[in-house]
């Protein structure tokens, strides 16, 4: 179970009088540590990125000094006499408390920095994996009340069997990255915590939106029954996945799948994708202090995609900003994020940061089939602009063959004006979480509003057939969550999408619905 990083008080462990000064001296250490990172991280930011985001590192070792002496943590040791991550604890969360409480906007948004640098100081006292949720018993139901997607990056489906949530948006990054790790997730069982405890039994249907708290026999029988069942016919798809998914009427359909760093690629090769249609790698930025070099996301991405030698793979460039928040990057304040700078905006206004993510990709372009995907276009120069970027990065580097260039259509701007992006891309994807989240004007992550939040909605319909009418022929993949929904697929194949992007373990079951449906009869 989890609530939050500064609430996950283990027990408190009591320490005698004469202790308190070695304790102390383990915060200073641990603070003398935490400095050293961030001054570290201020290089690095500044030569990879800009000089004005690494000063945001320096501006928080500052903020981490003043902290130090305060003298808090020595009256708080002394006081209580806990050990040195208890008195860490309880003075960050009453600072949390002062910051959370101003009014003005831009100083409350520094609540997440003290967090930040609680987390930070507390890894060096009580090692890197203290907070994370890695080390849970196999066979675990996690239930928590929100889920981030760096929570749910550390989690192994073979420990994890389940998630609960009390809230979460279905579009979320966390949801989809669950998806994606086959985990199963329930969410919307709002005070669910308080009624749970750790070690009660409990069974997950998330075919039935079921949770049963200590089954009686006789359920329990009939669950394990069924999963039986499940698991028999998910055992025929796949001994069919890796053919073709043709319809009854003869269209080939491309079922593909949609890939992070986390994910084994064995598990997309083992269900018969063919094709990977969109590979994030924002975790490869959000897994560390500090942003990949060139040469690390290259041989990070080798690595990762090398197994798919024979099949197409589409990475997409660092989709950055919005709800896709990469700490490391310390982005400047804004407002209104999801309305802000993200995806290819941030790019562009960070050259350097895409220039090393080009580079890395042309690199690898000359050994594997891969395409390169352009996150969040609106208008046309966004993507003018980064073909002449690529295109003058692989003149630098004495390349002539470009991977093929695509464009991401998941503002409605972009739907609308499809043939214009069309123009400066060799292939498109439709992003239908975000389509979804503008169109509808729904947060993907806000569970308040989820009754808005409908992609099937005729507002959306009609902007999916734009988009397939006024493509001006360049290839279409639809990669949105809601191309692995299955009462939604022959709707999808109607409009006329032949390639869908979805998450691997729904390949199989995908592949097979296909082979049942007639697109001229849907
Ligand atoms: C989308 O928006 O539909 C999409 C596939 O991208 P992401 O979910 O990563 O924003
Ligand atoms: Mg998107």
């Amino acid at each position: 179970m989890a609530g939050d990083i500064l609430d996950c008080s283990a027990e408190a462990h009591r320490i005698e009088p004469h202790q308190v000064d070695a304790e102390l001296e383990r915060v200073r250490r641990a603070f003398a540590q935490v400095a050293a990172e961030l001054e570290e991280s201020a290089r690095r930011i500044s030569e990879q990125i800009d000089p004005s985001l690494g000063e945001i590192f320096r501006a928080h070792r500052l903020m981490l000094e003043s902290l130090l002496s305060s003298n808090e943590f020595e009256k708080e040791l002394r006081g209580s006499l806990t050990t040195a991550a208890e008195a860490v604890k309880t003075v960050f969360r009453k600072w949390e408390a002062k910051f959370a409480a101003i009014q003005d906007e831009t100083l409350r948004e520094r609540t997440d920095d003290i967090v930040d640098l609680a987390r930070r100081v507390l890894r060096q006292l009580e090692g890197a994996d203290a907070f994370g949720l890695a080390a849970m018993p196999a066979g675990s139901v996690l239930v928590t009340q929100r889920l981030l997607p760096s929570d749910v990056v550390a989690l192994s489906p073979r420990e994890v069997k389940a998630i609960v949530v009390e809230s979460l948006g279905q579009g979320s990054h966390a949801a989809l990255i669950t998806r994606e790790k086959g985990i199963p997730t329930l969410a919307g069982l709002p005070g669910l915590l308080s009624q749970i405890r750790s070690g009660d039994e409990a069974l997950v249907d998330t075919f039935r939106e079921a949770l049963i708290i200590s089954p009686s026999p006789d359920t329990r029988r009939a669950f394990d029954h069924r999963l039986e069942e499940y698991r028999a016919s998910l055992l025929t798809c796949k001994g069919n996945c890796r053919k073709p998914a043709i319809t009854r009427d003869g269209q080939k359909i491309s079922v593909e799948a949609n890939l992070a760093a986390h994910a084994s690629i064995e598990t997309v090769i083992e269900n018969g994708a063919d094709g990977v249609g969109l590979f994030r790698i924002e975790e490869l930025y959000f897994a560390r202090e500090l942003p990949p070099s060139e040469e690390e996301l290259f041989s990070e991405l080798q690595h990762l995609v090398a197994p798919l030698r024979e099949k197409p793979v589409t990475i997409r460039l660092l989709d950055a900003g919005g709800d896709k928040a990469i700490s490391s990057l310390r982005l400047p304040f804004e407002s209104n994020p999801l309305l802000g700078k993200r995806g290819v905006r941030l790019l562009l206004d960070y050259p350097q940061l895409a220039r090393s993510q080009l580079k890395s990709l042309l690199r690898l372009s000359q050994v594997q089939d891969i395409r390169i995907l352009v996150p969040m276009v609106t208008l046309e120069r966004d993507m003018q602009q980064m073909r002449e970027l690529l295109v003058a990065v692989a003149h630098e580097m004495d390349i002539e063959n470009l991977p093929p260039l695509g464009a991401m259509i998941e503002t409605p701007a972009a739907a609308l004006t499809v043939g214009q992006i069309a123009r400066h891309a060799d292939f498109l994807s439709v992003g239908t979480n975000d389509l979804t989240q503008y169109t509808m004007v729904a947060g993907r992550d806000n569970a308040t509003v989820s009754g808005y939040y409908e992609d099937t909605h005729p507002s959306m319909l009609r902007l999916l057939g734009i988009i397939i009418a006024e493509a001006s022929g360049k290839p279409v993949t639809i990669c949105g969550e809601m191309a692995g929904r299955e009462d939604v697929i022959p709707t999808l194949l109607e409009i006329g999408f032949r390639a869908l992007s979805i998450s691997p373990p729904l390949i199989p079951t995908t592949k097979e619905l296909i082979r049942s449906i007639d697109t001229r009869n849907p």
